[in-house]
């Protein structure tokens, strides 16, 4: 008999041919500029910690706090026993963070667009979505049964095309566009897709996962770097990157947040976020509160990183934001190169990125700035890059 999943190394063989085999690195310290990965202390390119919060002491502090006063979990769903007073406190902080008149905390960013997409469409209406929108919309999306038009990235043209060539064809629409975009850094024009969906009656969406703590005043987000405040009709996010913990949230009038309690899935049956996260995210709201200090940091330390990487030659495509991708084209030499930046004493940690989550002959290293890192760490970050760069023949 032959093995039912004989099939599944044919697949794998052809990834790692094509150079799309991920290699899962395990890392073995806490998240900062420098870290343990696969046993070798390297510098950080990696992760999404923007504001250097993922092992900030005050967030530790909040958390280990929390972990005394409320135990380890809540052992129940937020709509059973599992919404806890730190919960609500957090939405109420976060509606306030954001200018809008509520929000709903829920396990992740992932969740909040399963929980939020299904809750306002289904089989009779109709969803407008940027080709490049994160696959969690993606999958909401699929979930809600609507009809799923997709308009050509950032493109407010299109989208009106898309929009008049349906119109009258369904119940309610909606449209949603990531706000910052995840693999190219570039910034969706949510002013110029805001007017358009007002004139329509469309439902306005947007995913703020790479935008808050990043843009917007004191890092308040995409709506607040428009000056959109209020305006948008959900704002979805996570307290995974910038913040530095974990959680999604979604956000925006009280009446439809009511409505999506009574109806998300993700926070009908699956449980509650735990105290110790829940606290720590506290911490991180009011944080930022406090001041653009980190925020400021960041900023300064993506203007420096991507001017040097310039002056070398890469290029780092059409970011406008701290997400530095590293144009490679091949997969293949994306895997290469980021091999190469790994294994160089000091080793720089830094993963490709190629299809499917990118375009075909679009893959790329994506550099993550920190506020974390300091002046050295860029500059022998800078350094490492050129001599990879050059060894392989990507710059001169
Ligand atoms: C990262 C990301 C998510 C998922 O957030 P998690 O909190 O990690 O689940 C959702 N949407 C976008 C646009 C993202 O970049």
């Amino acid at each position: 008999m032959t093995d039912k999943f004989s099939w599944i190394e044919d697949e794998l063989r052809t990834l790692q041919e094509a150079g799309l085999r991920t290699t899962i690195r395990t890392i073995g310290s806490a998240c900062g500029a420098w870290m343990v990965v696969d046993g070798k202390k390297v510098l950080n390119f990696c992760t999404n910690n923007y504001l250097g919060l993922a092992n900030h002491p005050r967030l530790k502090s909040a958390a280990q706090a929390a972990l005394e006063k409320w135990g380890a979990g809540p052992a129940a769903v937020r709509s059973i026993a599992g919404t806890l007073e730190l919960h609500r406190e957090l939405e109420t902080r976060l509606a306030a963070f954001k200018e809008v008149e509520d929000a709903l905390y829920v396990q992740s960013g992932f969740c909040a667009n399963q929980a939020v997409i299904p809750a306002l469409v289904g089989k009779e209406d109709i969803i407008f979505t940027d080709r490049l929108n994160h696959a969690s919309i993606i999958d909401g999306c699929r979930l809600s049964s609507a009809e799923i038009v997709v308009y050509e990235h950032c493109d407010v043209e299109d989208a009106e095309r898309a929009i008049k060539a349906h119109k009258g064809k369904y119940r309610r629409a909606m449209l949603i566009t990531d706000g910052v975009f995840s693999m190219d850094g570039d910034i969706a024009p949510l002013d110029r897709l805001h007017a358009l969906c007002e004139q329509h009656g469309i439902i306005t969406m947007v995913d703020d996962a790479h935008g808050e703590g990043v843009v917007g005043r004191s890092g308040r987000g995409i709506v607040d770097h428009f000056r959109l405040n209020g305006k948008f009709d959900l704002e979805i996010g996570t307290l995974s990157k910038a913040f530095g913990v974990v959680g999604g949230v979604i956000a925006g009038r009280k009446l439809v947040i009511d409505w999506i309690r009574q109806k998300a899935r993700p926070f009908l049956f699956s449980s509650a976020v735990t105290a110790a996260d829940t606290a720590a995210c506290l911490a991180a709201v009011e944080l930022l509160e406090q001041g653009s200090e980190l925020v400021d940091k960041l900023w300064e330390n993506t203007r420096y990183f991507k001017e040097g990487m310039r002056r070398a030659g890469f290029d780092t495509g059409p970011s406008a934001t701290p997400i530095t991708p590293v144009m490679l084209g091949e997969a293949s030499l994306a895997q290469q190169f980021s091999r190469k930046l790994f294994d160089g004493e000091p080793g720089l940690f830094a993963m490709p990125i190629g299809f499917p989550t990118v375009p075909q002959g679009k893959a790329r290293i994506r550099v993550m700035i920190s506020a974390a890192h300091s002046r050295e760490d860029l500059d022998l970050g800078l350094e490492i890059f050129a001599k990879v760069g050059k060894e392989l023949g990507v710059i001169s």
